[in-house]
């Protein structure tokens, strides 16, 4: 799978918690040369690492609510503002609520840019959460005990899933099975950006 030449990506891949946004993020992230920009990822970096942003946040991601629009706003500006991320991206996580997507939407505007297609990975909720029981007992993450997982999707259901309107009305939104085999879920995104001209119709 390749990206169509001048091909620049401003992406966002949504899901609940286990819908396997990460290993699809990765795989479209290789096949366009564009990173992913993950909040969750940069958020548990700053905690192992134990910065100032890690010892703010340590106990909200414990918890599994949501950190301030504000911080994570903040640093997300600061996240695409390096170089590797001005000509494309895919956000992963973020937006997470409608004040984020508000937010987004300011901070693209400023470099007279958008977003070009919102990649939705639908996965029935007792599926995920049947995943991210065995994700938990593989990689044993903090916050994935039956109540932090029921907690974060009950968080993703109330504040995440009414962006999906919001980028519907744009007519951004790629709904895919996130059900089945990992490539085959791959063909279906990559169809669905070769739909839009993202990739090269071949190569999807
Ligand atoms: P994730 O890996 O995307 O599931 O994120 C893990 C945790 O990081 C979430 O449960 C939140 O506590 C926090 N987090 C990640 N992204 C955001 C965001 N956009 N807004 C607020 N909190 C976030």
């Amino acid at each position: 799978m390749t990206a169509s030449a001048q091909t620049t990506a401003r992406l966002l891949i949504v899901g609940p918690q286990g819908s396997g946004k990460g290993t699809q993020g990765v795989r479209i992230s290789e096949a366009l040369g564009i990173p992913v920009v993950s909040t969750g990822d940069i958020f548990r970096a700053n905690i192992k690492a134990g910065t100032e942003l890690g010892q703010q946040v340590t106990a909200i991601l414990q918890a599994g609510d949501l950190v301030s629009d504000e911080l994570t706003g903040a640093l997300v500006r600061d996240r695409l503002a390096q170089p590797d991320a001005v000509n494309g991206f895919l956000l992963d996580g973020y937006p997470r609520n409608a004040a984020q997507v508000v937010q987004l939407d300011d901070l693209l505007a400023e470099s007279g840019t958008a977003l070009d297609a919102v990649i939705l990975l639908d996965v029935p909720r007792d599926e995920v959460f049947a995943r991210l029981k065995i994700r938990a007992a593989e990689q044993g993450r903090a916050d994935d005990t039956d109540e932090g997982i029921t907690h974060r999707l009950d968080i993703y259901e109330r504040e995440t899933t009414p962006i999906l309107e919001a980028f519907g009305a744009r007519g951004l939104v790629d709904r895919i099975d996130g059900v089945g085999g990992l490539d085959e879920i791959t063909e279906r995104i990559f169809a669905a950006l070769a739909a839009r001209g993202i990739v090269d119709g071949a190569a999807a």
